[in-house]
């Protein structure tokens, strides 16, 4: 138009700025990792607001988590020059859920000041509409009703969606009526989970055909980021806010990439991009083949792993950073987690002394319970670190739970530790007895352990909980006793086990709890390290005082699901072994399809990196206390030998003593990707006679072994779904 071009635009290749100024109509752009999705859709709103097309109260733009919404803001505000007053409607399905949902909760039945019921309150509550329906709520937990509901919720299903009598749901086909039950139960307690802030507006938007042409007016321009992983009543709430009547504009951009969408546990549905196209004809689907993220090593190692995958709609993607400088793809192994950590912490410190900052590392695990072994190395090395998306391993509400066990043997004053588990898991010990229990401990100034013995013997207490409680009692003592003379990790195991707080956890439904089991499985492994139990209470105090200052140069720590959309100049990538990364959980229960979604999850992974991208595996790992020797990932036979190198083991992967090593499994001339019958990795695993040490040992004096292959395609261009 013959002005001067924004600077915000001056960057763009054509396909994005096409992307960006394609404000009339539908818009999907459908790109690969690293292509400038996120960029282009802040772009796109910085464009729209400095055009004056829109305020940007007229703006409705979803990220997946509040980070991404806040980062985006800060975006906008740095390209538009700061004039952005606010976006009121940016932030995830759910914070704009909430938000519509105050406005007009009158009309689903809610006050405005409705509460929003967490997780353990939907759990209380449906248990007792399960014991009201005269139901057995050991037959029929609460829990596994909870995450029916939940799904549910995510298809976009009500209690009248679901079929009459479906004896393959809960509690021989009753599940309907107590559906019915439970949202007449929270409509009663002003109340609703977290379901409802998208199914409540959708009904609202349903019944209320004017309202919803309220908001079409107010939505000019409507936008989506990490699309691939909306679910369907996610999408259908879109699709309200979205489709016009005939003639009206329908300005709705949603960007995603198939190959990234991770949360199909979750309930997200990939075909919604596909529906998309369907939904809104005449859509103008835009792909984004340049990479700007990352060097062509990365970039061709992801793209070959995820071309094994069947169900893609088939991407190109290439980048111009060649540097001659550039790494491979680097693939180490390392004895045991433990040696993991270590070597990891090395390359670490190696990269900081080489200037540079921690804050562009990360370490992106698969489960949770791999965190614990590198918070408690890096505490050791005084590197800072930071978790991202959930709390530091020893601040999980298992740990902690588990560890007011401990304390409380080891320190019984610790009246914190007392009151935190004496009724976890529930054992009839409720607040009135606790607060007897305290008032008795106060007026004689003893620990509440202590006055809980004294309790049980006068008559204070209601029989019930004074038997509830003499039961407990009895365990302390035995546990006490065994203090001194038992190994404190097997004390620790027959705690968890004879407390019923494993139990607990194994008798929930919910989808945290096989977590939180690993957790306490890797509670137990991590106080092998430690003489005795005091030594282990005392380092935990010692990790738990490490400051996590936001201002710190750290290193992230963060589980894969949870970096997405992030990018990082290295990432490390531990534990590719087969059971932990593909999960044996997702293989069990999604078979093919969850071996897919593993696989994605590993591109995820590998497309955090910039400049440098280290996969690791072990070759033991201690699973239920006992050594298991582990195979490596079938997604390491995946890569491909032009973007990968082998990293010769470190000299202190001999830190055992162990003299005499084997032969090194990684032989220069076996090929070790481009061949499903013969996958070296494999191979050598099989040539392992068994797990003792030696097998696994390094050849010293090589600092990198490489493994030449001739190159597969166009340099610097892979072509995926060949
Ligand atoms: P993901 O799929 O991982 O979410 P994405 O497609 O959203 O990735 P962005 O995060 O938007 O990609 O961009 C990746 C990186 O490339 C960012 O650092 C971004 O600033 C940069 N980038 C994007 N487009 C350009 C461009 N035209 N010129 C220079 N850098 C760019
Ligand atoms: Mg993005």
């Amino acid at each position: 138009d013959g002005g001067k071009r924004p600077d915000y635009l001056a960057g763009l290749n054509p396909e994005q700025t096409e992307a960006v100024e394609t404000l009339e109509g539908p818009v999907l752009v459908l790109a690969g990792a690293g292509t400038g999705k996120t960029r282009v859709l802040t772009t796109r709103i910085a464009h729209i607001l400095n055009t004056g097309r829109a305020f940007p109260s007229q703006i409705l733009a979803v990220t997946f988590t509040n980070k991404a919404a806040r980062e985006m803001k800060e975006r906008i505000a740095l390209l538009v020059g700061g004039a952005v007053e606010g976006m009121p409607w940016l932030g995830t399905f759910h914070s704009i859920g909430v938000k519509l949902l105050r406005r007009h909760a009158e009309l689903v039945g809610l006050s405005s000041d409705f509460t929003i019921l967490d997780t353990d309150d939907v759990v209380r509550l449906i248990k007792q509409l399960i014991q009201a329906e005269g139901l057995d709520d050991k037959r029929w937990p609460a829990k596994q009703f909870a995450g029916m509901i939940d799904t549910w919720k995510n298809k976009g299903l009500g209690p009248a969606d679901i079929p009459e009598g479906d004896a393959r749901a809960f509690a021989n086909g009753r599940g309907r009526d107590l559906y019915f039950a439970y949202q007449a139960r929270l409509s009663t307690l002003n109340a609703c989970d977290f379901g409802d802030l998208l199914m409540h507006p959708i009904a609202i938007f349903r019944k209320n055909p004017d309202l919803l042409k309220e908001y079409h007016g107010r939505f000019r321009y409507i936008l989506v980021d990490e699309y691939q992983d909306t679910n369907t009543a996610q999408y259908m709430w879109l699709r309200l806010l979205a489709q016009r009547s005939k003639g009206e504009p329908q300005n709705v951009c949603c960007v995603g990439d198939d190959d990234q969408s991770i949360y199909g546990w979750r309930g997200a549905e990939v075909d919604n991009i596909l529906r998309f196209e369907k939904d809104f004809p005449g859509a103008k689907v835009i792909k984004l083949e340049r990479n700007y993220r990352s060097t062509e090593h990365i970039l061709g190692a992801a793209a070959h792993l995820i071309a094994h995958n069947e169900g893609r709609l088939g991407k190109t993607l290439f980048t111009d950073r060649t540097d001659p400088d550039d790494v491979k793809v680097q693939v180490h192994a390392s004895w045991d987690s433990e040696e993991e950590a270590r070597a990891i912490g090395e390359e670490i410190e190696q990269l900081q002394r080489g200037k540079h900052l921690l804050n562009d590392m990360a370490i992106l695990v698969r489960a949770s319970f791999q965190m614990r072994e590198f918070e408690d190395r890096f505490v050791t090395l005084g590197l800072n670190y930071r978790v991202i998306g959930g709390p530091r391993f020893y601040e999980r509400l298992e740990i902690r739970d588990a560890m007011a066990y401990f304390r409380l043997i080891a320190q019984p004053a610790d009246d914190l530790a007392f009151e935190r588990i004496i009724n976890t898991p529930k054992r009839g010990l409720g607040d009135t007895t606790v607060r007897a229990l305290h008032d008795y401990a106060r007026a004689r100034d003893i620990p509440m352990l202590a006055a809980a013995a004294d309790i049980i013997e006068t008559d204070e207490l209601k029989p019930k909980a004074r038997k509830a409680l003499f039961d407990v009692i009895q365990s302390f003592r035995r546990w006490q006793e065994l203090l001194e003379n038992t190994p404190h990790t097997e004390l620790a195991e027959q705690i968890l086990e004879e407390s019923g707080y494993t139990d607990m956890w194994k008798n929930d439904k919910s989808a945290e709890a096989p977590g939180r089991l690993e957790n306490l499985k890797e509670l137990i492994r991590s106080m092998e390290s430690f003489e005795s139990m005091r030594g282990f209470l005392e380092h935990v105090s010692l990790v738990m005082d490490a400051e996590t200052n936001e201002n710190l140069d750290a290193v992230s720590i963060m589980t894969l699901h949870s970096a997405k959309g992030l990018e990082f100049d290295t990432v490390f990538l531990p534990g590719w072994e087969e059971g932990l990364f593909p999960h044996q959980r997702s293989l069990d229960e999604s078979g093919r399809a969850g071996l897919e979604e593993e696989r994605r999850l590993a591109y995820v992974g590998i497309t955090r990196a910039k400049r440098r991208c280290h996969i690791w595996f072990v070759s033991n790992r201690r699973i239920h206390g006992l050594w298991q020797s582990t195979l490596p990932s079938r997604f390491l036979d995946e890569l491909p030998e032009t973007h990968v190198e082998v990293a010769e083991m470190e000299q202190s992967y001999g830190g055992y003593g162990r003299g005499g090593y084997g032969q090194s499994r990684f032989d220069k001339a076996e090929p070790f990707a481009n061949s499903y019958s013969t996958p070296g990795w494999k191979r050598a695993q099989a040539n392992k006679t068994d797990a003792t040490r030696d097998n696994w040992g390094t050849r010293s004096g090589h600092a990198v072994e490489r493994i030449g292959y001739g190159e597969s395609g166009p340099k610097g261009r892979t072509i995926d779904g060949e």
